[in-house]
């Protein structure tokens, strides 16, 4: 899995990795370099540069915490961006509705949908426990009942049994019946596949659709065909709603370019991958782990991690330092704000702070972050620097004023005012909890 990119990569970041000091050259170089290895590796194009762009930007924008190398910075970059290109979080499958849940097996002919079907159920019933049932809807294929037949033998999972000329939205409407009755936990609907894409083929899936309302749709696609594959869940998402992709034959896949352009392009997670023709050759697809399986650096990211927690908390330290002292004024608290918007929302600081907490995650609920964020910012910047250091000035004149200036309302500066006596507040109630001792170990 991966090799031809892993090896490429590999060569790149080995040149990057032990330098003392990286100019924007030498990332842009490095960067063409890694759009290469990318295409490659037969991921879409669009991908590859919008992965390109950002790490590009962050690179060059990134502030290089000390005891780590430039190079190594960059190699936590690009991991980090090759998750969240791989689909950022692990997608678990989500079952949690009254049994049976009902996972609905879609794809085309021989990508491996009868195989994954039951390796999924194997999964289900020796890992989690499940009570499954298996039946398989294909009327097209004479042999298929049969072959998902064979399968739920070896993996010890009961199927529906066959009644020769039954239709599949009937098939379905038994298996649930079954299912129901009989108490099954899931559900799983083998679908017929076709050569290709196609009109009856959709239709079908959407009537079995109606009936058996899965919890789950997952698209078995063969990663073999590479950007083919990431087509065909193109036109699969058009027409039914998928929740997830299982990738087959990932044993032999060195490119990879299937799995990595995936997500971007049709948006949908990868939940599975194939990776023999085993029925336990089934994993889970979590992307940091794939993302530093292809690095093949989980040493130096997690070297890069550990160094800026350090920096983090050193630096919350002295914020709380300034606290304690009465002394943190608007100055304090936009720098703050302003490294917040850097770290993409609201910070560490900020959530480990008691109160403040409820705040953010109000914020965050409202979907206001960084608009809130930047406004808060050009807020503290309409204020003089006298008000900044000394914000009990702020009077209804000067609010009026520096709303004005900022673009908003005085109704927001006096939200900002309230968020900055929220946080002195309590910081004061730390004090008197143990005062900084007891911030830092709250810390850890
Ligand atoms: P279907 O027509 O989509 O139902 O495909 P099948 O389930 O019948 O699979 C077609 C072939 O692909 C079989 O020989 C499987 O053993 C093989 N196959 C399925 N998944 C994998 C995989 O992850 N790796 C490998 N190497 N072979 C697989």
């Amino acid at each position: 899995m991966f090799e031809s990119l892993s090896d490429r990569l590999g060569g790149v970041f080995d040149k990057l990795r032990g330098r003392g000091a990286l100019t924007e050259a030498d990332v842009r170089a490095a960067m063409r370099e890694v759009r290469i290895a990318l295409l490659e590796a037969d991921v879409a194009l669009p991908v590859a540069k919008d992965f390109i762009e950002n790490v590009t930007q962050r690179a060059i924008g990134a502030e290089v915490t000390k005891s780590v190398t430039p190079g190594q910075q960059v190699v936590k970059i690009v991991s980090d961006e090759l998750t969240a290109m791989l689909g950022g979080e692990q997608e678990d499958l989500h079952l949690s509705v009254s049994p049976p849940a009902v996972i609905m097996m879609v794809g085309l002919q021989g990508s491996g949908k009868t195989t994954t079907t039951a390796k999924i159920a194997r999964r289900l019933r020796t890992k989690d426990g499940k009570k499954v049932l298996m039946a398989s809807l294909d009327v097209n294929r004479p042999a298929a009942q049969e072959q998902l037949r064979v399968l739920g033998e070896q993996v010890e999972v009961p199927t529906l049994p066959i009644v020769e000329g039954q239709q599949p939205v009937d098939i379905a409407r038994r298996a649930l019946q079954s299912a129901k009755l009989q108490g099954f936990d899931v559900l799983m609907l083998d679908t017929a596949g076709r050569l290709h894409v196609d009109q009856p083929l959709m239709a079908e899936m959407q009537a079995v659709g109606e009936v058996a309302r899965p919890a789950e749709t997952l698209l078995v696609v063969d990663a073999l065909t590479g950007q083919d594959a990431v087509n065909v869940a193109t036109s699969f998402t058009q027409q039914v709603p998928l929740s997830g992709v299982v990738l087959t034959r990932m044993d032999g896949d060195a490119r990879g370019g299937a799995a990595l352009s995936m997500r971007a392009v049709t948006g949908r997670p990868i939940k599975f991958i194939g990776t023999g023709e085993k029925v336990d050759a089934l994993d889970a697809f979590d992307p940091s782990r794939v993302a530093s399986r292809i690095l093949g650096m989980g040493d130096v990211v997690s070297l890069v991690e550990k160094a800026s927690q350090v920096v983090e908390a050193e630096e919350a330290e002295k914020m709380a330092a300034k606290f304690a002292k009465g002394e943190f004024d608007m100055n304090d608290l936009r720098q703050q704000l302003t490294q917040m918007q850097k770290m993409g929302g609201m910070g560490a600081l900020m959530g480990m702070m008691p109160g403040l907490g409820k705040m953010r995650a109000q914020a965050e609920k409202a979907g206001a972050d960084d608009t809130m964020l930047r406004r808060n910012v050009a807020i503290i910047n309409s204020m003089t620097p006298k008000e900044r250091s000394r914000p009990q000035l702020l009077n209804a004149k000067r609010k009026i004023r520096i709303a004005n200036g900022a673009g908003t309302t005085v109704q927001e500066v006096n939200k900002l005012i309230k968020m900055h006596k929220e946080m002195s507040t309590a910081m004061k109630k730390i004090k008197k909890m143990g005062g900084l001792k007891g911030f830092a170990k709250m810390l850890g």
